[in-house]
């Protein structure tokens, strides 16, 4: 059975003492992810998590991980592309404190905003190539037509003369 989804979760609800954790597996949407004008997004829907929750002193540190598969277009070839990505992400939260640093951004009150943390630790998770297989020939420059499992002499176009050459000749030895 799918867990249950969750946007945010009140952690002083689990009603931990100092040194107690709680982990929690849960169902999160992080959302889709805008790069290069294209939508890349992990599942359809709820994707299952696990959020690790330690009670500090002052306050929580917590532990976000997920996996799945992120889905959208190749950004060589612009086909459809898939990469497993693995998120783990780490905050912590003491609101007693001046130190930004001990300050989730996501925690509000005792309240985490799950849904935010995971969208943006998706984002971080994001990698620099997003490509339907590793070696993509991507599309070919002259005609705009995919590269892959293509004939190369579909692709023999006639060389344009370049005219940074042309100009050279005309310059000419002198
Ligand atoms: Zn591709
Ligand atoms: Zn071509």
């Amino acid at each position: 059975m799918a867990a249950a989804q969750y946007h945010t979760i009140d952690l002083t609800r689990l009603s931990l003492s100092p040194g107690q954790g709680a982990r929690l597996e849960l169902g999160v949407d992080p959302g889709p992810l805008e790069f290069g004008g294209s939508d890349y997004r992990v599942g359809d829907g709820a994707i299952a998590a696990r959020l690790d929750v330690s009670r500090t002193a002052a306050g929580f540190a917590l532990r976000l991980r997920f996996t799945g598969a992120l889905a959208g277009p190749c950004m060589r070839c612009l086909e459809p592309a898939k990469v497993e990505v693995e998120v783990e992400a780490r905050e912590v939260d003491q609101p007693a404190s001046e130190d930004e640093e001990l300050l989730s951004p996501y925690v509000t009150d005792g309240v985490l905003d799950l849904t935010a943390w995971a969208h943006d630790a998706l984002a971080l998770a994001l990698p620099a190539q997003v490509l339907c297989r590793p070696d993509c020939a991507g599309l070919c420059p002259v005609c705009g037509r995919s590269l892959n499992d293509a004939d190369p002499t579909d692709h023999d176009h006639p060389a344009e003369p370049d005219p940074r050459w042309a100009k050279l000749r005309e310059l000419g030895p002198s």
